[in-house]
């Protein structure tokens, strides 16, 4: 029972109707009816939760197509988000692809088109030297997580724009829905500093600045008033940078890393994630971390990030920071990073090694002799039978991850996958596959979904306020996540906990990133007695309260 309502300020009648995070539509009961203004704003039945909950997945079943469920399921959170939550709580495997990836794609792509009621916060080019005042049109005084992006290059569908704003509205309901962070502390923000998609250009529906994208000093000088307001009006919130292009993301996060609580999780929560499935599989084949040597096909922010945490893993192992970095090796779309290469980008320069070059994967696998071969470029099909086939000469238990999304992007199946290293690689992928059935085995890969992570890298500092967030909080989720796998799980080919389990998983890693952050000492927060119940109670449960 809460007393909200006796606050002076509490919404009654159609406004509390209009308020998504306290509605609770035909769930109010008789006497909030009567003592809130609601009588016959309302059909006469009361309902329980539980059977809004049925009509929510009975309707969402019935769609015709994700699109359709995607925008529906955008539509209940607008009105009554407690239900929402409960309903992508219960349903979560069902429902994570319906309200993010790869549902919120489309919905992106579309998102002139089915624009309804905005959420979150608008932040334009145009609003330069005013970014704190529009900042405080926020309606709710409390922020723990903003989550901005500039929609430059949403999953792998490029510049999108201002349309990019389904990302971060997705992306906080994870946080919500996986760790607990209330909602109504989550701040989406769309930073539209234009865009070069022609095609948005052209539409008369599109939702953003009509210009090219700003950048250079001008650019730079948005982004940093911005953070500047950030840290005024919210100073202990996370700033959470998703979907950057790579030529800002990483000179965004080197650049704040030390000032704000920030992270960027395409480089950082992809790092945690795909490690977590490396040190995974070492309990199946017996190898130590500092064993491996892992070819990356890509060089972009996935697969750097994804190097950097194993490398720094190694470090903890007890190799040098050149020998660890030396046990990863990248091509990218002109072949193999090394060092006699003229025309490599900053963020790719700590990996060009002194070696001969080669031009393609095929030989640089025969050259580097990898015991994991991870993909992270968004090309089909680039690990072909004979790709497999070689990883499957070199090793006993060849490590194999094809984490390009969607799946259609995958650099091989996982039936390929397995096919062709006749059952004994160790599988993941960005994209979930079905099970494959080989040689009277069934295999069940894993997904190595960012989701693992970063809800409760969040939740963990939140709870501490912490001033930063390091490469040793994730690699802190990275061991939890890999500790939580059972043995069943991996028996069945999956390197990951089952996302049945995430909100076991976030709570732990929240836990763990918090006593991290106070070893560090970059903690605000005073250590309780108890981090365990500190976090348990900052973790928000959809479930209706009495206002009377
Ligand atoms: P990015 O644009 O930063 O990097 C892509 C990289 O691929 C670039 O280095 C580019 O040079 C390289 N590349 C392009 N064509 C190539 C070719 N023919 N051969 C070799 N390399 C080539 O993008 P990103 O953020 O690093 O994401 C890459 C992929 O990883 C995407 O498909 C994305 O969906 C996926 N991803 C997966 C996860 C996950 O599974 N958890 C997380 C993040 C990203």
């Amino acid at each position: 029972m809460t007393q909200a309502s006796t606050q002076a300020n509490f919404p009654r009648g159609v406004d509390l109707l209009r308020d998504p995070l306290l509605n609770k539509g035909t769930a109010f009961t008789e006497r909030e009816r009567d003592q809130l203004g609601l009588r016959g704003l309302l059909p006469p039945p009361v309902r329980t939760m539980e059977q809004q909950a049925l009509r929510v997945m009975a309707n969402v079943r019935s769609k015709p197509d994700d699109l359709e469920r995607y925008l529906y399921m955008i539509g209940l959170q607008d009105r009554n988000e407690t239900l929402f939550y409960r309903a992508l709580v219960d349903n979560l495997e069902e429902l994570m692809p319906v309200v993010y990836t790869p549902t919120v794609g489309k919905g992106c792509q579309l998102f002139g088109r089915v624009f309804r009621r905005p959420r979150g916060l608008y932040i334009s080019a145009d609003d330069r030297g005013q970014i704190k005042q529009v900042m405080r049109n926020w309606p709710r005084q409390e922020v723990s997580v903003i989550l901005p992006t500039d929609g430059e290059r949403i999953l792998g569908l490029g510049d999108l724009g201002a349309s990019g704003m389904g990302i971060p509205i997705g992306k906080l309901a994870l946080y919500t829905a996986c760790a607990g962070i209330h909602p109504g502390k989550c701040m989406p923000v769309m930073i539209d500093v234009g865009t070069e998609n022609e095609e948005f250009l052209n539409d008369p529906l599109y939702l953003g600045l009509k210009r090219h994208r700003l950048k250079g000093d001008e650019y730079d000088a948005l982004i940093d008033e911005f953070m500047q307001a950030c840290k005024e009006l919210w100073p202990d919130a996370l700033v959470q940078f998703e979907d950057f292009a790579n030529h800002n993301a990483f000179r965004l996060l080197e650049k704040y890393r030390h000032t704000h609580c920030t992270f960027n999780d395409d480089i950082q929560g992809t790092g945690s994630v795909a490690l977590a499935g490396l040190l995974s599989s070492l309990e199946v084949t017996g190898r130590r971390i500092t064993d491996e040597r892992v070819l990356f096909l890509g060089a972009g922010e996935a697969a750097t990030g994804i190097g950097e945490m194993i490398a720094a893993t190694m470090v903890q192992a007890g190799l040098s920071h050149e020998e660890a970095q030396r046990r990863c090796w990248f091509v990218d779309s002109k072949g193999l990073v090394v060092a006699s290469r003229t025309d490599l980008t900053h963020h790719k320069k700590p990996w060009a090694h002194q070696a001969e070059f080669v031009k393609t994967l095929s030989e640089a696998i025969e050259v580097i002799k990898p015991t994991a071969l991870i993909g992270a470029s968004g090309m089909t099909g680039a690990f072909t039978p004979e790709i497999l086939q070689a990883m499957a000469r070199i090793n006993d238990r060849p490590v194999i991850f094809a984490l390009s999304n969607p799946t259609s992007k995958a650099e091989c199946t996982a039936e390929a996958a397995y096919v062709h290293t006749e059952g004994r690689c160790l599988f993941a992928s960005g994209s979930p596959f079905p099970s494959v059935h080989y040689q009277g085995r069934t295999f069940s890969p894993g997904q190595g979904n960012n989701v693992y992570i970063f809800p409760g890298v969040g939740l963990g500092a939140i709870a501490v306020r912490a001033k930063e967030i390091t490469d040793g909080m994730f690699l802190t989720a990275a061991r939890v996540v890999a500790e939580l796998v059972t043995d069943e799980e991996r028996a069945t080919g999956n390197l990951y906990p089952s996302l049945k389990r995430i909100r076991e998983v976030s709570g732990r890693i929240a836990v763990e990133v918090a006593k991290q952050a106070f070893r560090e000492g970059l903690a605000q927060e005073r250590e309780p007695a108890s981090v365990e119940a500190l976090v348990q109670s900052l973790r928000y449960e959809p479930d209706y309260v009495e206002y009377v």
